[in-house]
């Protein structure tokens, strides 16, 4: 009975957090409704019939429910939209015009391009995205903030680089919702109910098994008085005494049988229920297992998104973590801490002269040479487009001051080459070391003044705070 109270507790526990996940996913769904709204809102004005698109879009948002089915079709024609205003920007090639072609999404930085044309690519964006919307994305409440910023973003910027990396992080940003959230919503459910399933059987059969035994116990009853009700009669009847021994004998021989079937139906009842509960262990073991399967799937794909994509660092979020975890051991032990923040010198070049995917190289090729050389308990993010925080723990200033300078000068002698030509890359750095009294974020601003004062004086050199 006990241990049927603590499953009780058990479940009634599970249930509530199930009610509060759902509560919580509802929320998020919520926020990016009216933020597909406010994108739709930024998207009008291209074609009456897009604008007539995006109105329905925006109906069904607001009436919060999705029919999957619609909204494929509804994607289906607004990609058909775009196409079309592809279409009606493309004939000036063929008319001999010299005007440039539209840039494309991937299009390299710093190309100027009309606000017509930004609209559009929002436009394009938000269909291809409505795809991942369909799978009726939730949001977690630490990414909530980073899509009302991204939002903000899409809405008031112009300029293109900004832009086309806010649209980035908007794709990131739903498949990681959709991918974390709901499948762990729906996988927890399943398993709740698997369990809830298993319980109901076993508890089903011991019931059953419960009341067969009821019944065989009240027909042994009724032999038995039957039996010695007969008994009663031969004693009562009989004058022989030779047989009235015989009768009384076969009617025990009787109470003898019918308890022996009894007690052959109670083992194998027994047996039942001992099968019963083993396959029941087995199953409930199977089902941990599973669990513990799906935590684990959740591990990793929380480490998925500490990671920076391109270059595989940890990335910003990664690094506000370990911050706030050697600022927290730093209070407390007070052993040195410094902190130090790298850009790569003169990296919009590299784009503008080798292209976008080039500079993805660099960035990817340098992390992977300051990782390599760090300690195993320093830390290196990317926390931006071409900028890393370090922290170097255990590590005063002049000691950080010479780790940095040696990184410097194995950047600086990598050997990159761009169409034949052999290009070299330096980054600037700035260092802090955390001071009595430094908030969180203070020896970060130290060195991120101090990485200022190494890009006004000339770039490819290491500044102490
Ligand atoms: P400085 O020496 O002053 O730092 O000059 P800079 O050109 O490096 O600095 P600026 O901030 O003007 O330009 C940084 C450029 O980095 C602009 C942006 O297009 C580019 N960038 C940011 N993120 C990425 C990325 O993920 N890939 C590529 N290829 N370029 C990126
Ligand atoms: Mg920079
Ligand atoms: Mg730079």
């Amino acid at each position: 009975m006990a241990s049927e109270q603590s499953w009780k507790n058990k479940y009634q526990q599970v249930l509530k957090e199930a009610e509060q996940q759902e509560q919580r996913c509802k929320e998020q769904r919520d926020l990016l409704g009216r933020m597909l709204v406010r994108t739709c809102v930024a998207s009008e004005g291209q074609r009456p019939e897009l604008d007539h698109l995006l109105g329905r879009l925006r109906a069904d948002l607001r009436r919060k429910t999705v029919n999957a089915q619609a909204w494929l079709s509804l994607q289906e024609q607004i990609d058909r939209q775009i196409a079309l205003l592809d279409d009606e920007r493309a004939p000036n090639s063929t008319e001999g015009n010299a005007r440039q072609p539209s840039p494309r999404v991937a299009a390299g930085d710093g190309i100027d391009i009309s606000d017509q044309d930004h609209r559009l690519l929002i436009a394009r964006r938000v269909g291809q995205l409505l795809n991942q919307v369909l799978e009726q994305v939730t949001l977690e409440p630490d990414a909530e903030a980073k899509a009302k910023e991204l939002q903000q973003t899409l809405l008031s910027s112009i300029d293109w680089s900004t832009l086309r990396t806010s649209l980035e992080s908007v794709s990131e940003l739903l498949i990681r919702a959709i991918t974390r959230n709901q499948r762990e919503l729906e996988a927890f459910l399943t398993r709740l109910n698997d369990r809830l399933e298993t319980l109901r059987e076993h508890f089903s059969h011991q019931s059953e098994s419960n009341s067969s035994r009821k019944d065989d116990t009240e027909v042994l009853d009724q032999e038995i008085r039957h039996e010695i009700g007969l008994v009663s009669e031969d004693l009562r009847a009989s004058d022989d005494l030779e047989t009235l021994k015989q009768s009384v004998g076969q009617r025990l021989d009787q109470i003898g049988n019918a308890l022996g079937r009894f007690k052959e139906k109670e083992s194998r009842r027994e047996r039942f229920m001992a099968e019963q509960l083993e396959s029941m262990q087995q199953k409930m073991a199977a089902m941990e297992a599973s669990s513990e399967q799906m935590q684990e799937q959740i591990r990793r794909e929380r480490a998925r998104a500490m990671t920076d994509l391109l270059t595989q660092l940890p990335n910003r979020e990664a690094w506000q973590e370990r911050l706030h975890f050697e600022y927290n051991r730093w209070q407390r032990y007070s052993h040195p801490l410094t902190v130090s923040v790298v850009d790569i010198d003169l990296f919009k070049r590299i784009n503008d002269s080798y292209g976008h995917k080039a500079g993805d190289r660099v960035l990817q090729l340098v992390a992977r040479e300051l990782q390599g050389r760090l300690r195993a308990t320093d830390f290196i993010a990317r926390i931006g487009g071409e900028e890393f925080a370090l922290l170097l723990p255990e590590t005063k200033m002049d000691e950080a001051v010479s780790v940095m300078d040696k990184l410097r000068g194995y950047v600086e002698k990598l050997p990159f080459h761009f169409g034949g030509n052999p290009v070299s890359i330096t980054f600037s750095s700035g260092l802090a070391q955390f001071v009595r009294g430094d908030s969180q974020d203070q020896a970060f601003e130290r060195a991120d003044r101090a990485l200022y004062r190494a890009k006004a004086t000339g770039r490819n050199r290491v500044v102490a705070n």
